[in-house]
Order: C-alpha cells, then structure tokens, then sequence
C-alpha cells in the first residue's frame, strides 16, 4: 500500500506537457491517441492503447512489476525503468525507458517503431502532432525510477538492485515429514508455512520472482530441490527446515552456510584483511533481523549438507527452531508467530541487499 501512495504522490508533482499521436499499422487508417505525455520531447503514450491500435494483447502483471505482451509465442516483457525488452530468456535493449506516468505504463516512439513492430510483424505508422519540449521537473521523474529501479528485474546495469529473484527451498516434503514433534506436527509442514509467507512477503515488498522448490506436500528428487538455485536471475538462496532434539530445552533460529565460508579468525595476525562471503553477510544480517524481532538466534554455524547447489550463490539454510521444545512448538505453529519470523527474515534479507549494493557501488 505504501508503494501505491508513493506513486500516487509523485503524480501530483508531475506536471505534464498533453500531446497526441496518430499510430496505425501500415496500411491501415491512422487511430489518434491523446493520452501522450511529453519528457522532453519524447512522447509517452500508454502501451496498452497502443497494442489496442497494432492489434496486440498484454496485461500488466503486478507480482512481477512487468507489462506482458502476447507474442505468436511466446511472451514479451517490459517494466517501468528498465532499459530491456524480455522475450523468452533473451534481453534486447531499449532506447527509451518505458515509464510509469500517471497510473499507466507507458513507451516511447522509439519502442513503437521498433520492438513492437517486429513483435506485431508489420511495420508501424506513427506521427506525433505536437513535438514540442515540455518543462516538466525532472526530479520527479527521478524519484519514481529511483523507486522502479528498486523494484526492477534489470539485469545488466550496474547501478540495479542486488536482488533479481530468490529461490527458496521448503525442506522435506510427502514422506519425508523431517523431524516430527510429540504431538504429530511435522517440519515439512513448518517449512512449507514459512516459504509460503515469505514469498508472498518478498513478491509484494520488491515486487521480484520467487521460485520455491514445492509449494505442497510432495516429494523432490535432488534435482528438483536444486532447481529453483540454478536459475539464473536467482541471486540468492534460502533453505528452511526444523530441528529436533533430546533436550527440550533446547529452542532458537540456527543459521548455517557453507563450511568453507564461516571465518575462522587467524590467531595472532591483525594484517590479514578477511574478506566474509555473501552467504556469511546475508546469515549475519538475518541473525541481527531476527533479534531485533526478539527471536532467539542460537548462532551461524557451518553445514556440509550445503556443498551442493550453485557454488558462489549466497546461500543460507535456517534452522527455523526445534520441535522439541513444548514452548517453541506452540510458537511455530501460532500463524502470528510464522509471520513475526517473516518480518524478521524479509528485514535481513532488505539489509543485505542494502548493504551488498554499497560494497558494490563503492567499487566502481
Ligand atoms: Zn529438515
């Protein structure tokens, strides 16, 4: 929602310059569209009354922040800020940025005249009537596509988020119930509960795909478990199980990441810069997130079960808490409670990117 107000705010700061253009496929009579902006002197003319006149069919899709055109096909993509055209897994450059003005997306001549005629397969009349400058404040502009370039799937720019998409596995699943609490709760179903949440938190808040390993009750092969990790806008990795234990005192979130990425501290040598691997970052972020959600966190330990998988991905498997402990149980079922965790999870993963994007930014 307070994205939507965001926008909302900017589009009374935005004064715009009206203008019309004349768009028809070749051939056929020119339509007049009227609802064009102009930045600069480029028109802006909303896409779906364009692919209305070129006799095309799209929808903007809100999970992913992108507008879909319905290609022979397949499916082309384009989102607000984003210099690409996706089509399939390919990315093709675009001249102008499609912009989000006035609660509609909206592209450029150069886009009419180009990409979208190759996507309607004939060329495309177009005439803007009113090719003046206009003297609309560019901040304004900024400010939304420094809010897009947040949101966006951009792959090749520097200067876009950390984060493009996430992969998260639900531990176990079908017959592999994991580690099952006195009173019959099983860990597959915790796991699934979580990845669930999160996802959802993850989609509405950065506006990004997330791939989850299963979304039911149903047994993977390794390969499938892996699956969501080797694609490759995933930029980063969570595992989610449950333990179990002898003691039932024993509660609290463990985190674990790859044996060879927890820092041993070399004894005795101050001069030694140690460089911290992303997975250890996006661990201590979590562990900082979920106490300041007053959750226990037991620690960041190594696991050698996480040698598969991508090797530099960042990659952290949470131990969401232990089924054995009376109290902890109750908790983890409590839907309050999952989504306190989430909250929690979401917030580090936020810092993480955060912080990745500096280290990043002040190397270039
Ligand atoms: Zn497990």
């Amino acid at each position: 929602m307070r994205f939507v107000f965001i926008l909302c705010s900017l589009v009374v700061l935005w004064q715009p310059a009206f203008a019309a253009v004349d768009i028809a496929l070749k051939g056929k009579d020119p339509v007049r569209l009227e609802d064009v902006y102009q930045q600069q002197g480029t028109p802006y003319v909303a896409v779906e009354d364009v692919l209305h006149v070129v006799g095309l069919k799209g929808h903007w899709d809100s999970i992913r922040h992108t507008f879909r055109i319905k290609t022979k096909s397949s499916w082309a993509e384009i989102s607000p800020g984003s210099d690409y055209l996706k089509i399939g897994d390919e990315y093709y450059p675009l001249k102008d940025r499609p912009r989000f003005i006035d609660g509609r997306l909206r592209v450029t001549d150069s886009f009419i005249l180009n990409q979208l005629s190759q996507l309607a397969g004939r060329s495309i009349y177009f005439r803007n009537l009113d090719p003046i400058t206009d003297t609309a404040p560019s901040e304004s502009t900024n400010v939304l596509e420094k809010l897009f370039a947040f949101l966006l799937n951009k792959k090749s720019n520097a200067n876009g988020p950390l984060i493009h998409a996430v992969a998260i596995d639900p531990g176990h699943g079908g017959l592999d119930t994991g580690v099952i609490a006195p009173s019959g709760y099983k860990e597959k179903q915790l796991n699934l509960a979580i990845a669930e949440k999160l996802a959802k938190q993850l989609k509405m808040k950065l506006g990004i795909p997330i791939y989850l390993s299963r979304d039911g009750d149903y047994e993977l092969t390794m390969e499938q478990r892996l699956e969501p990790a080797t694609r490759e806008d995933v930029d980063l990795w969570l595992l989610l199980h449950a333990q179990s234990s002898f003691s039932p005192e024993l509660h609290g979130v463990s985190l674990f990441v790859r044996p060879e990425e927890v820092v041993q501290e070399p004894a005795g040598t101050e001069e030694v810069e140690i460089v911290e691997s992303d997975s250890l970052l996006l661990a201590k972020q979590l562990a900082i997130a979920l106490r300041d959600s007053d959750i226990e966190v037991r620690g960041i330990y190594p696991s050698a079960r996480l040698s598969l998988g991508r090797g530099n991905l960042p990659t952290v498997q949470i131990e969401l808490g232990f089924l054995s402990n009376p109290s902890e149980l109750e908790q983890l079922q409590s839907s309050e409670y999952q989504q306190q965790i989430v909250q929690a999870l979401y917030a580090g993963i936020r810092q993480y990117a955060k912080q990745s994007k500096e280290n990043t930014d002040g190397t270039n």
